[in-house]
């Protein structure tokens, strides 16, 4: 879909948000997906189309990518991790586990409201 919408739109990259970690559990997170990824693109768009997939954070770890953003002063209380569909987040998924410990790591506070908050974080 993104790759329809990028072409649609003359758009010049798609970006994903994978990171390493992300390895273990999903193959579609690693970088040979990735590039395997940017063949389909350029074999299933128009010839003039160029669209380069970006996964800038595919070798960051999710507490570098927690600290780069604290650095930028990312809105976190905006951000959302978690699998489930509703707030607030579960604080028990893998996704929240990660988030969690990477603020925990970074030496911050995830500023998003948990049902179930692990007290080290
Ligand atoms: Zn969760």
């Amino acid at each position: 879909m993104a790759t329809s919408y990028a072409e649609a739109t003359d758009s010049e990259a798609l970006f994903i948000g994978a990171h390493s970690e992300d390895f273990s559990g999903y193959p579609d997170c690693r970088p040979a997906f990735f590039d395997a990824f940017q063949n389909v693109i350029d074999v299933g768009t128009k010839p003039e189309t160029e669209i380069e997939l970006k996964a800038p954070f595919v070798e960051w770890s999710k507490t570098e990518i927690a600290e780069r953003g604290l650095e930028l002063d990312v809105p976190y209380e905006m951000t959302w991790s978690c699998y489930r569909d509703e707030e607030p987040a579960c604080g028990t998924c893998d996704a929240c586990a990660f988030r969690l410990e990477a603020f925990r790591n970074a030496g911050s506070r995830d500023p998003i409201e948990y049902a179930e908050r692990p007290e080290f974080s």
